[in-house]
């Protein structure tokens, strides 16, 4: 009898505890609010050393031993529950997609300078697989043959620490959800742009239009028209078409070898 009470009390203990546990999983709909001050100690600690990367021009090559090396448990659990996220449970066009192999090539892109708030400035440095490198500087000499324009990138490979960081980075602004974040931005591991295989570029003109906040004023671009019709002799696809499951982004384009 005592012996039943003693086990049945600590079952009772034991099912405490474990409801008492944190939900492992992190929620698709919207952070909680200890999970969102989790993001801004993240971002605290990180900030510093993307900084210090984005001085010497390789945020785009962030690690994520870099990422959780100034990180504590909790966070560094959180951010793994986010990586944990299955892409097939939310829609979206989210797909995992293989990382770059070990040896891969990374090329500097250069200085490539447009206009921002009427001001010229320099773009952040960008890096593309050699061979689509190669692609874009092909297609860029025929476009600027046929209609004397080039377009510049603005967002090239980018490693799946730095979408991890980006896809935190911009949770505030899709109220917080992973589900409608993942509209916008790719989950880490998922994105084209981490992912040679499939690498993707985002296009901006030397004038500042990158149709972020408005894609049509990038679909009227006779850039735009001339990439619908030759991009695909080069390689080139457009990724996220209008009416698709994701956002429209006709400055997106992906190569396929
Ligand atoms: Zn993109």
């Amino acid at each position: 009898m005592f012996r039943s009470v003693v086990k049945s009390a600590s079952l009772f203990l034991l099912a405490f505890f474990v409801s008492a546990l944190p939900a492992r999983a992190v929620s698709l709909e919207s952070l909680t609010d200890s999970e969102k001050q989790l993001r801004i100690s993240i971002f605290n600690k990180v900030d510093p050393v993307l900084a210090k990367k984005k001085e010497k021009g390789t945020a785009p090559l962030f690690t994520y031993r870099q990422f959780y090396a100034p990180l504590n448990k909790k966070e560094r659990a959180f951010l793994d529950e986010i990586r944990a996220v299955d892409p097939d449970k939310i829609e979206g066009a989210s797909r995992p997609l293989p990382p770059p192999a070990p040896d891969t090539e990374f090329v500097p892109l250069g200085k490539q300078v447009t206009i921002r708030d009427g001001k010229s400035i320099k773009l952040d440095p960008q890096y593309l697989p050699r061979a689509v490198y190669d692609a874009y500087q092909a297609m860029m000499a025929a476009m600027e043959k046929e209609i004397g324009k080039r377009l510049l990138v603005e967002s090239g490979y980018r490693s799946p620490a730095y979408q991890l960081y980006l896809f935190l980075f911009y949770m505030p602004k899709h109220d917080f959800s992973i589900r409608e974040t993942n509209r916008h931005v790719a989950l880490p591991g998922c994105s084209e742009h981490g992912s040679p295989a499939r690498q993707a570029i985002d296009f901006i003109t030397p004038g500042g239009i990158n149709g972020e906040d408005h894609p049509e004023e990038f679909e009227a671009l006779e850039e735009y028209r001339w990439l619908q019709r030759r991009a695909k002799s080069f390689g080139f696809y457009l990724s996220y078409p209008r009416g698709g499951k994701s956002a429209f982004e006709p400055w997106h384009w992906h190569y396929e070898q």
